[in-house]
């Protein structure tokens, strides 16, 4: 058997680290990292070592299956195109419905035919992980810069760089959020001996607050609150100097300025509970600093106030001027299309696009062109969403009431799911469809700017095929076009590809030559402020204001407890890249071991958690890097589901759409034996 080794990017998760995959054959036998890639250096975590594995392991999906039982590719599509004609004659575009989440990160070819199917069929019901995730990023985005599309990204190589906080964010583990950090650790210890600052704020002793210069270990869901005090400290001092002046308009910094008032230093460590010569510790260094990056991830974002945490990271900043300049966040510009040569857009309103939602929930807006995810449910109770196709992610897992979720997919016409590997989801398809992994099809992969093409590494076996093959087949059956005028007998991966390709910076040759390595644009500064509203960044939008003095007075928890969310290097959501009894971390639900004594559990002890919206079980693990009177919980794990403690209808932002997931009360029962 002839060894090979071919080098491609992990799709493994958005960081995008450079691989050497060697080969026996088809046997994919071992990953390495490439060392000479620019960004990751030779860097791989586990998921990225354990590629061989998950693309061998025994629950790939191999075959089509109908209702439970094998068949062909063309009888599954058939009969779901019965499905999904029937249902379009009868009850409009909305009775046909798609969800995907970040199984599909890298598939150019699979979302370019995705979202055209979508366009053709004219259905509003789409659904992505977006508004279970990231969405208040991308409000305060809008409300800030009146567009989503600007996104501020923190470059650890900045040679101008001196200070970077992170909030609410584990980057170490992680590898980052809407800043994607490969290889993260290395990279921040550079940073750090280069003179710059690494301030971490969150609850728990995490790794990447174990390598801070500070740490301020917050109660718990008050970030916000921090945040505030620091625009108001810093907007008093003008610390952005001139920068700021030329950048906001006066009005919006009085308005500002009069919001944050009542945030002074001592109610401030009432509310986050860190000691007030600890706070100002933070202030001296950003001061020191000028100009500074500030990250935050799913600690912020998942909590009750995480879109006014959002919107306040983006007033920090501002009022520190540090906004599209060295040494703050660069804006990219992006290479698969070049945002700063395009004409300025009319900004969003200061009150964000709100485009009328689902009808079963008309408190809520559509995000971004998107239903929020917590409305599918009821669009399938309803009778509204009738047949639903899932690609690369699961409801089941990261929509909060899985039960009720489960219920509703169960009273769908047609379930279709295309998937890699076996799951709870898989098994209620009534449609399932095996898809090619990461190594079986050609991945663009962009983060951070850089961009690279990740060529098909083997051929997909059995009867697996790319996403874009299942989209195309459905567009024969309805008459539809998702594949630009090509025939579907002759059109490829790349024909699709240099599709999607079209209107790039470059020659879309340019990305096929620079391969796994990829492409950088330029990393420019100072081109963003041509499509701000008025040239400015609003920092005071009026519904932001609003819901301020609420941080102030937070609710007493009716529990004693606070679930805090957390990630482990060798899962990604529901994807588990160890078999999950062999994972480090498992079982679950972590508590500080005083805690543990308190509540007279130890180590593998069975409890039960509630909180106002359910119960969930699992096994206890006592972890010292925790405070007092919070339990940990792994985040869209197929084992034990934070899902079950949150809610579809209450506590859900009607900005975005999204669940507070994180920072929720909860209590916790021993069990006894095992449940
Ligand atoms: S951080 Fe891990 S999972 Fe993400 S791209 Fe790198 S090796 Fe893959």
């Amino acid at each position: 058997m002839s060894s090979s080794s071919v080098r491609a990017v992990c799709g493994s998760c958005a960081a995008g680290c450079g691989i050497i995959v060697e080969l026996e054959g088809e046997r994919v036998v071992r990953v390495r990292g490439d060392v000479s890639h620019p960004t990751s250096n030779g860097y791989l975590c586990q998921k990225g070592h354990r590629i061989p594995w998950f693309h061998h392991r025994p629950d790939r999906l191999d075959e089509p299956l109908l209702h439970g039982r094998p068949a062909t590719w063309d009888t599954c599509l058939d009969d779901l195109a019965g499905h999904m004609g029937r249902a379009l004659d009868e009850h409009g575009p909305d009775s046909v419905g798609i969800y995907w989440a970040s199984g599909m990160s890298g598939d150019a070819a699979g979302m370019l035919t995705l979202g055209r199917f979508r366009a053709a069929i004219g259905t509003r019901q789409l659904y992505t992980s977006m508004t279970v995730d990231h969405a208040p990023a991308l409000r305060a985005q809008e409300l800030v810069t009146g567009s989503p599309e600007l996104v501020p990204t923190w470059v650890p190589e900045d040679p101008d760089g001196r200070l970077v906080l992170f909030v609410g964010c584990n980057p170490a583990v992680s590898h980052g959020y809407m800043t994607v950090l490969p290889d993260p650790i290395r990279r921040i210890r550079r940073f750090q001996q280069r003179g710059g600052k690494l301030w971490v704020v969150d609850p728990r002793r995490t790794k990447t607050a174990e390598m801070a210069d500070g740490h301020l270990a917050t109660r718990s869901g008050t970030d916000p609150a921090l945040l505030a005090w620091l625009v108001r400290e810093l907007l008093a001092s003008s610390a952005g100097g001139d920068e700021l002046r030329r950048t906001t308009s006066p009005e919006d910094r009085a308005r500002l300025a009069a919001a944050v008032g009542p945030f002074d230093v001592v109610t401030t460590s009432r509310i986050t509970g860190v000691p007030a010569p600890e706070l100002d510790g933070l202030l001296d260094a950003i001061r020191a600093a000028g100009r500074i990056a500030v990250v935050t991830g799913s600690g912020l974002l998942f909590a009750p106030n995480g879109l006014v945490g959002e919107w306040l990271r983006w007033a920090l900043m501002a009022v520190t001027g540090s906004l599209d300049v060295p040494g703050g966040m660069w804006f990219n510009p992006g290479w698969l299309s070049a945002i700063e040569r395009r004409d300025p857009w009319e900004p969003a309103p200061p009150e964000g696009s709100l485009a009328p939602g689902p009808r079963s929930r008309p408190e809520l807006s559509l995000v971004f062109g998107e239903m929020p995810c917590v409305a599918m449910a009821d669009e399938i109770e309803a009778g509204t969403l009738r047949v639903l196709i899932v690609a690369g992610g699961s409801p089941l897992t990261a929509f909060p009431e899985p039960e009720r979720t489960a219920a509703a997919l169960g009273r769908l016409d047609a379930l279709a799911v295309m998937d890699v590997v076996a799951s709870p989801l898989t098994a209620m398809a009534t449609h399932l469809f095996p898809s090619a992994g990461q190594l079986e099809r050609t991945n663009i992969q962009f983060y951070n700017g850089r961009v690279t093409l990740s060529r098909r590494v083997v051929a997909p076996a059995a009867d697996r095929r790319p996403v874009w093959r299942l989209f195309a087949g459905l567009a024969q059956r309805l008459g539809l076009d998702v594949l630009g005028g090509l025939e579907a007998d002759v059109a490829t991966e790349d024909d699709l590809i240099r599709q999607r390709l079209d209107g790039a910076r470059d020659d879309p040759e340019a990305l096929f030559a620079a391969g796994a390595h990829g492409i950088l644009p330029p990393r420019t500064y100072g081109w963003v402020r041509r499509f701000l509203p008025e040239g400015r960044w609003r920092i005071a939008p009026p519904s932001m204001l609003a819901r301020l003095p609420a941080l102030l007075d937070p609710a007493v928890p009716d529990r004693p407890f606070r679930l805090i969310c957390r990630r482990v290097t060798a899962t990604k959501n529901s994807a588990d890249y160890l078999p999950i009894d062999r994972l480090a971390d498992r079982p679950a639900l972590a508590v500080h071991p005083d805690d543990g004594v308190a509540l007279g559990v130890g180590q593998g002890e069975h409890v039960e958690i509630e909180s106002q919206a359910g119960t969930v079980r699992g096994v206890v693990r006592l972890d010292p890097s925790l405070p007092r009177g919070v339990v940990s919980m792994l985040h869209g794990s197929n084992t034990t589901n934070v899902g079950g403690l949150t809610s579809t209808v209450t506590s859900v932002d009607p900005l975005t759409g999204e669940p507070v997931m994180t920072a929720i009360p909860v209590s916790i029962r021993r069990l006894l034996g095992t449940p």
